[in-house]
């Protein structure tokens, strides 16, 4: 196999030389990939994006929450302080920028938040559920101790 070229190590499509990205799944493949200037945006949106959508461990629940739970909850605050000033001092036109900057923040961290935290929930009971099916089978027939 000549240097450089390889398969992606998540979905073992091959990967043509020089490439920083799968074609098929987009995983970053380089050290470029994730040091590029745009390149590691789109690595940092992979990142979230898996971690959101399989957080296998407790840990990356975790650390989305440590990571966007400061940003959510700012902007909660901030979205409830634009709505109290709406409602105080009449819809005046200039509260529309706060109200709706932190409405989409609010929207933004909340869907990755809970898309997170409900996905880590359905993969713990999705496990729990096997290894409960595991221990059903291996389970030794107490009929035997009776003969
Ligand atoms: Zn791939």
């Amino acid at each position: 196999m000549p240097v450089g070229e390889g398969v992606c190590p998540r979905c073992l499509e091959p990967i043509p030389l020089g490439a920083h990205f799968c074609n098929r799944c987009s995983t970053p493949l380089t050290f470029h990939a994730t040091t590029g200037p745009y390149e590691s945006i789109f690595a940092e949106g992979f990142a979230y994006r898996e971690a959101s959508s399989n957080p296998r461990k407790p840990i990356i629940l975790i650390g989305m929450w440590l990571l966007w739970g400061p940003s959510f909850a700012v902007s909660l605050l901030m979205f409830g302080i634009s709505v109290a000033a709406c409602f105080e001092q009449g819809s005046l036109p200039w509260i529309l920028v706060p109200l709706f900057g932190s409405g989409v923040c609010v929207w933004f961290t909340g869907a990755l938040l809970f898309k997170t935290t409900k996905n880590y929930v359905r993969i713990r009971e999705e496990a729990e559920k096997e290894s409960a099916e595991t221990e059903d089978f291996e389970e030794p027939r107490s009929s035997a101790w009776e003969d």
